[in-house]
């Protein structure tokens, strides 16, 4: 049994263990003394700190090693590539995905598994979802990785504070507590669970794939069914009080327009999602990934009615988007998902209204960038985010690893 130190003594130590796991994944093969001079800590708590971070996996020396060499003076220190992954979990309207993130945030062991959600009931979803973790939990077991944390990205509102899912119009789905039902239906005992918008983590993946060179504020569109959008303000999502901000698709664009399916009529994604594109390219029916497919053929050939469903989109979007430019002030837009396929014949049209929209375009023109992450940009999020929350306070997973083998 472990007794618990002082409040005040425990939050010290939390503090500085972040603190020495921040200087080993922003300059891989430190030493410890570099540890101490960039966090101005004393070299033996850098040493303790290290020696715990590596027992837990979260650090691995590098270099030549002795036989004997975890530990040795002068080692240089990294992330571990073997260390805590995080699992994402992605539940669509017409898919679920899931995915580990290592360390460095790249993805691994990513599946898909296709399917319309909408006919089936929350339950048999979450079922299909429970699924997906226990066979992403497996593919873990097999590259011999543990698994630290989950993400879990939703078509809805999701509270930042409780993790409730409010609403999730496009699945039907009201007040849905996923963190509880997926703890009831698999093993994920009681790793920490968190919970957002899809839109959300699919912005702050496109932002991490950016790398030093990519924009630091932006505002990620994403077609599917549904239109998600995430903003972007200097590298971190911008979640508004309780979490709900980005729902740009159901900016009203004509209030005279068709009913959406969150009750209102003339919604953007109403007028610019995939499904009211495709009805208007005179494809209907069957599966949305051959549907899509088949609309892209039509587009390369220039097919005229593809080509202006298509060009309508992208009329209401720039539309949509303009409304939005002018409230937060971002400069630049990154088309994901479905729009960034669609980018060639959707950009012109967007940016013709743009330019027509935006008051201060003249004077600050806005970048429109294709995401190069495509579907998968959610459930990747998702999982690096599930890592990085144990990268950012790793006191948690290092003092459960330690109760585990000690
Ligand atoms: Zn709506």
């Amino acid at each position: 049994m472990h007794t618990s130190p002082p409040a005040g003594q425990h939050t010290v130590r939390r503090h500085n263990c972040a603190l020495v796991l921040r200087a080993i994944a922003a300059s891989p093969g430190i030493s410890r003394a570099g540890v101490a001079a960039r966090t101005g800590l004393a070299k033996a708590t850098v040493s303790s700190l290290t020696e715990r971070l590596t027992t837990a996996g979260l650090v691995a020396p590098t270099g030549p090693q002795s036989r004997a060499g975890r530990g040795r003076r002068g080692t240089g220190l990294t992330l571990s590539p073997n260390g805590p992954h995080g699992l994402g979990l992605e539940i669509g309207v017409d898919y679920i995905a899931a995915g580990l993130a290592d360390p460095q945030g790249e993805l691994h062991a990513h599946r898909v598994r296709h399917g319309d959600n909408r006919p089936r009931s929350a339950r048999q979803v979450l079922a299909l979802a429970a699924r997906a973790v226990r066979t992403a939990l497996r593919d873990a077991g097999e590259r011999g990785v543990p698994v630290g944390g989950v993400a879990v990205a939703v078509p809805g509102l999701v509270d930042s504070g409780t993790g409730l899912l409010r609403t999730a119009p496009n699945l039907g789905w009201q007040e849905i507590d996923l963190v509880r039902s997926l703890r009831e239906r698999t093993e994920l005992g009681t790793l920490p669970i968190a919970t957002g918008n899809e839109a959300d983590f699919a912005a702050a993946a496109e932002f991490l794939s950016g790398g030093a060179e990519g924009p630091r504020d932006f505002l990620h569109v994403s077609g599917e069914v549904g239109i998600g959008a995430g903003i972007i303000i200097d590298g971190t999502v911008f979640r508004g009080v309780h979490g709900h901000a980005g729902e740009i698709g159901h900016l009203c664009v004509d209030p005279a327009g068709p009913p959406c399916r969150c009750g209102a009529p003339g919604c953007l994604e109403r007028l610019a999602g995939q499904e009211q594109i495709l009805q208007d390219a005179g494809i209907d029916g069957g599966a949305a990934e051959q549907a899509m497919r088949l609309l892209l053929r039509r587009l390369e050939a220039a097919d005229r009615r593809a080509v202006a469903a298509v060009e309508t989109a992208g009329r209401w979007l720039g539309t949509g988007l303009a409304s939005v430019i002018n409230a937060v002030d971002v400069p630049a837009i990154v088309l994901g998902g479905t729009y960034a396929t669609l980018q060639p014949w959707l950009e012109p049209p967007l940016r013709a209204e743009l330019d027509r929209r935006v008051i201060s375009a003249a004077w600050s023109p806005i970048t429109v960038l294709r995401s190069r992450l495509g579907s998968e940009a959610a459930v990747r999020g998702a999982a690096a985010a599930a890592v990085q929350a144990i990268l950012d306070d790793p006191e948690p997973y290092v003092a459960t690893r330690e109760q585990g083998t000690g």
